[in-house]
């Protein structure tokens, strides 16, 4: 599902004037900042963006119409200029007193908008006024407020677009799955922007010890609660938490645009483990790495080979993998770091933003 930026245009993208209505280009004037940071929001993350205003009294004899169009043409255009589209505009024409359902912080212009289906919780309203941070409480998403005065209300409450970029980006690649049937109930919460932090418990000690050195040599922030069915066996915990992390990774990951294919060789040791990844949409894994052992601590050295064709499956990632050496613990364990090495790299976002792929799409 697709997440949403819903931007106010005036003391949002342009400045307010004391009268309230921009109808000549006398009174244009951009927020410092506002160009250049939406451009890198609209190049770099992966939100649409949606023009919502209020324009009191728009084509009455206070507000005619070709007073507005000109300014607001032009600004679409400089926009446009620097890579920043609009999917839709949203003009609310009514004055204050006409309590209109259309008019922000009402929700009726947005409804066949809305049906197309929108990840609301992950969807925000960039706004200048408490109108705007109420819009964002009736569409059910958080707000983003530009003013001096803060609310509790809004996630966020500055004069600066470099903060509401700074803030985007950090949270942009989070994402949570829930996975539920009746042999497992599993939460995985994801930041591929993360610091490496963990907070994992599968019931099954070395399976976490494993987790944890794909949050910590990964750089990713990573939430893993599982209550799964141990008093039959290892089995579906392992799967399912390998389905459900490659979902949630994807999930994060959004449209790729920046990421790139990479590979990772880690010696432990005796061992020598090679990991390549490559999340291009088709599932492959090639395993080679063999476990004398039947278990190490009280994990099933059969499930290691299941839990990463789990998570290329689910995650439609090619997985190469190849481990040598005499010490099994040593080899399972190089083998998750050089894939959380191998993941950190290839989750890392370049510098031009372009997908990795001739074909327009991963
Ligand atoms: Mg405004």
């Amino acid at each position: 599902m697709k997440k949403v930026l819903f931007i106010d245009r005036d003391g949002t993208i342009i400045t307010e004037p004391e009268d309230e209505q921009i109808d000549s280009f006398e009174k244009l004037f951009f927020l410092h900042g506002a160009i250049s940071n939406l451009s890198k929001i609209a190049r770099e993350m992966d939100y649409e963006l949606v023009m919502v205003t209020n324009q009191d009294g728009l084509g009455t004899e206070s507000f005619p119409e070709d007073t507005f169009w000109p300014v607001q043409n032009k600004i679409l255009e400089i926009l446009r200029g620097e890579g920043i589209e609009f999917k839709e505009i949203f003009i609310d024409r009514t004055f204050p007193e006409q309590m209109a359902p259309s008019r922000k912080p009402g929700t009726a212009m947005l409804v066949k908008y809305l049906a197309e289906g929108i990840d609301l919780s992950a969807s925000y309203v960039i706004g200048d006024r408490m109108t705007d941070v109420e819009l964002a409480k009736n569409l059910g998403c958080k707000a983003i407020l530009i003013n001096k005065k803060g609310t509790e209300d809004a996630e966020l409450c500055t004069t600066d677009w470099n903060d509401i970029y700074r803030y985007l980006k950090k949270i942009s690649r989070i994402a949570k799955v829930a996975r539920n049937t009746s042999e497992t109930q599993i939460q995985v919460e994801v930041n591929l922007d993360g610091t490496g932090k963990s907070s994992i418990d599968t019931g099954i000690g070395f399976f976490d010890h494993m987790l944890e050195q794909i949050a910590r040599h990964g750089n990713i922030d990573l939430l893993i609660k599982v209550k799964g069915d141990l008093q039959i066996d290892e089995h579906h915990t392992v799967e399912d938490v390998a389905i459900t992390l490659g979902e949630t990774i994807i999930k994060a990951l959004g449209s790729k645009k920046g990421i790139e294919r990479y590979s990772f060789v880690l010696p432990m040791d005796d061992c020598l483990a090679q990991v390549a990844l490559d999340f291009g949409g088709r599932p492959w894994l090639l395993w080679d790495a063999e476990f004398l052992r039947e278990k190490i601590g009280e994990m099933p050295t059969e499930l290691f080979f299941h839990f990463f064709k789990s998570f290329s499956d689910s995650s439609k990632s090619n997985l190469n993998i190849k481990a040598e050496g005499e010490n099994e613990h040593h080899k399972i364990e190089a083998i998750f770091k050089a894939f959380a090495k191998t993941l950190k790299s290839a989750v890392r976002q370049t510098d031009n933003f372009s997908l990795p792929s001739t074909k327009g799409t991963l």
